[in-house]
């Protein structure tokens, strides 16, 4: 955040004398850092978005894997949905809290997608007879009312225009998964027994090792 400095001439010069600047360039190289991971994240983003809605049908076949496996069900799958609402914005897929004083940063997981999949307002009917789901949507929390499209994993196609649902409807499981995220982090935190620690899988890992294992089940 940058602060607006009111400043006279003479003390300006004094300043300038003294050699105190108000951003060294150790800083303005840090903060041009910062902005080109910011950028690097948000294209990185949209290219695992695209990857993941592209493999969807290799992802559905092996839902119940997933969610059984927990350094599957742990990707993170916080840029899958977006949305967002009138006088609020995005609606967040991450959350940060304190546990003992500790920033910790929850974000929405494979398996929480799945499970917030899994529930009636996210579903919708595609004409070619399967499930499409929905991956966007926007409303307003004051009347209710959204708007949202879905991808059908079966025929690819996208389904635009959908208003059946109320806003809340979608924003609540995003908030629920998140809830129980952060439930489950505090009690490890509390009782100090943080579990068996989960090997990190990546989105492209899992798709290439679930593909690998279908081609050899073809076999
Ligand atoms: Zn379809």
């Amino acid at each position: 955040m940058s602060v607006k400095i009111q400043e006279g001439f003479a003390l300006f010069s004094k300043r300038m004398d003294a050699k105190v600047y108000i951003e060294s360039d150790d800083e303005v190289i840090d903060n041009m850092e910062s902005q080109r991971i910011l950028e690097i994240k948000k294209e990185r983003d949209e290219r695992k978005r695209k990857l993941l809605f592209d493999n969807l049908d290799l992802i559905m076949r092996h839902r119940d894997e997933i969610l059984k496996t927990p350094r599957y069900a742990r990707v993170d799958a916080h840029y899958a949905l977006r949305g967002g609402g009138a006088y609020i914005g995005p609606i967040s897929m991450q959350r940060t809290f304190y546990a003992a004083g500790f920033p910790v940063t929850l974000h929405i997981t494979l398996g929480s997608l799945l499970g917030i999949w899994g529930t009636a307002a996210y579903k919708v009917d595609c004409s070619c007879g399967n499930t499409a789901y929905i991956r966007s949507f926007g409303g307003s929390p004051l009347s209710g009312m959204s708007v949202a499209g879905a991808i059908c994993p079966h025929c690819k196609n996208e389904i635009h225009g959908i208003r059946s649902r109320s806003f809340g409807e979608y924003v609540r499981p995003v908030q629920n998964a998140l809830g129980s995220e952060e439930a489950a982090v505090s009690q490890a935190f509390t009782s100090g027994v943080s579990g068996k620690v989960c090997e990190r899988c990546s989105l492209e890992k899992m798709i290439s090792e679930l593909k690998m294992r279908e081609f050899q089940d073809m076999q």
